[in-house]
């Protein structure tokens, strides 16, 4: 299956099979809780039947290794997936409305949970399954009809995507493969909601065509993430634990540390350790492991080469690429230049980058210089110093002594903040990010003589009664 050539849709079935989505969700095929509970578990079964092609579709577009595709691609859906059947019966239940005035009591008052409609989930190519999929489940539980527009920077797991999507109802949901100019067919559709993963540059564009017709958009974006280390965090664990999230996908995540800010007394302590762990995940070297992942494209490769080799910081571990095996190492940078681009741009690849800094206070000027709006945070050192680093550091999310873990529950909304994101999902906030509360009120007949008062002409009786 992994040998499927990668194909482009036609340009010219996009407007018809849209339009034919839109046909389905105004039948309201999809408005049954008990047909997208069936949807979302075929797609629970169709990812558990093509595990293999998918791990070896992801081996082939990012070198991932099966434990990496297995928990944070195929078995990270199928959490999500499990998480949603399990409490969607709950959440698309009528809602009251508490402390109601007893005045407005009489009306009926109820929140309805509404599907959006037909809806555009564009994914980016660094966790190629998991961010096609993962907003998917969010359209297909609220009851939408949806267009898949998988990263046609993974070709092989795209073409995957579409086996994998083929269990769902075809005349509700589709998989479109292509690049911009499908895209752009795409965007110039008519659409309920547009949900998009990628950079900022694309979502931009994605804001601005759908400002166009007031289309609702998720936009779930980019961003420089400080890493703070102050001088009474564990260091030992520290190294681990960073080293850790910059070895995931080869630093090809929106939530990898982006550069690291740390207190100097601390700052040769921390390389020993990176030393020191470097070796313990790597014994034979990183372009040996088969855990350590490649970079996805020429393109990408190529950026973060000339990143390495016009950079103004000092090498310390790692420096190695192939452009054959699009293999970058793992490589430590010590900097001292703020403006140096592996700190000042989002560089999206297995560099450690490592700023000294003479106090706390130094390195949250220095984050919200960077980027005031990060798609993530991550402190370590005492409670009172990563306290005061989230009091004044925003991001999306955040971990304190630890990387990544805010957003590897199912459970909790994940999103960035204006630059890195706008609005949230996973959990319920999938569901709610395809759904409209409506609300209803229902004024029965007898309540007349309770508001009649409200017609015209509007006496001084009936003022003294306010
Ligand atoms: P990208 O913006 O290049 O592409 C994302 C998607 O947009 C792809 O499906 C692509 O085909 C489509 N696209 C590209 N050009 C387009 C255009 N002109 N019009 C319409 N669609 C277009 O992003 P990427 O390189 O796949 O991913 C890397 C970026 O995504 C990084 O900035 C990373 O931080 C961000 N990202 C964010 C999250 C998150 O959850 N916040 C997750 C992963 C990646």
């Amino acid at each position: 299956m992994t040998n499927v050539p990668f194909q482009n849709t036609p340009i010219e079935n996009i407007e018809p099979l849209v339009r034919g989505l839109n046909a389905a969700f105004a039948n309201q095929t999809t408005k049954p809780v008990e047909f997208r509970l069936k949807q979302l578990r075929k797609l629970y079964w169709a990812l558990e039947d093509n595990a293999k092609d998918i791990e070896e579709a992801l081996k082939l577009d990012l070198g991932k290794a099966k434990f990496d595709a297995q928990t944070g691609e195929i078995g990270w859906v199928q959490n999500d997936i499990l998480y949603i059947t399990k409490n969607l019966a709950k959440w698309v239940k009528d809602e009251s409305i508490p402390d109601m005035p007893l005045a407005m009591m009489p009306m009926g008052y109820r929140i309805k949970k509404e599907p959006l409609g037909t809806v555009l989930v564009i994914g980016a190519y660094n966790y190629p399954v998991q961010l096609a999929l993962g907003p998917l489940l969010g359209a297909i539980a609220a009851g939408c009809t949806a267009v898949l527009k998988p990263s046609e920077q993974c070709p092989h797991v795209a073409m995957v995507l579409t086996k994998v999507c083929s269990v769902l109802d075809s005349t509700c949901f589709a998989v479109v493969q292509g690049g911009v100019p499908e895209s752009t067919k795409l965007l110039d559709q008519t659409w309920d909601k547009i949900f998009y993963t990628g950079g900022a540059q694309v979502g931009k564009i994605i804001a601005k065509k759908a400002a166009e017709t007031l289309t609702p958009t998720t936009l779930e974006l980019g961003g420089k993430n400080p890493a703070i280390i102050t001088k009474n965090a564990d260091i030992k664990l520290a190294a681990r634990r960073l080293l850790w999230a910059k070895h995931q996908n080869a630093g090809q995540i929106c939530l990898s540390q982006n550069y690291h800010l740390v207190e100097r007394s601390v700052l040769p302590q921390l390389i020993k350790e990176f030393g020191n762990v470097y070796k313990e995940f790597y014994p034979n070297g990183v372009a040996a492991s088969p855990d350590f992942p490649r970079i996805a494209t020429d393109r990408g490769w190529q950026r973060l080469k000339h990143l390495l080799d016009t950079t103004s910081g000092k090498i310390i571990y790692g420096g190695n690429m192939d452009e054959k095996t699009r293999f970058i190492e793992l490589t430590v940078v010590e900097v001292d230049d703020v403006k140096d681009p592996l700190v000042a741009d989002e560089h999206f690849g297995p560099i450690m980058v490592l700023l000294a800094v003479d106090s706390v206070d130094e390195a949250i000027r220095i984050a919200n210089e960077v980027d005031p709006t990060p798609l993530t945070a991550y402190a370590f050192g005492a409670k009172a110093e990563t306290d005061k680093i989230l009091e004044h550091v925003r991001s999306g999310g955040a971990t304190v002594n630890d990387t990544l873990f805010h957003a590897a529950n199912p459970i909790p909304p994940f999103g960035g903040l204006k630059t890195s994101g706008q609005g949230t999902y996973r959990g319920k906030a999938s569901y709610e990010a395809f759904t409209h509360r409506r609300v209803v009120a229902t004024t029965p007949g007898w309540v007349e003589s309770l508001i009649k008062m409200r017609y015209p002409p509007y006496t001084d009786a009936k003022l003294k009664q306010f």
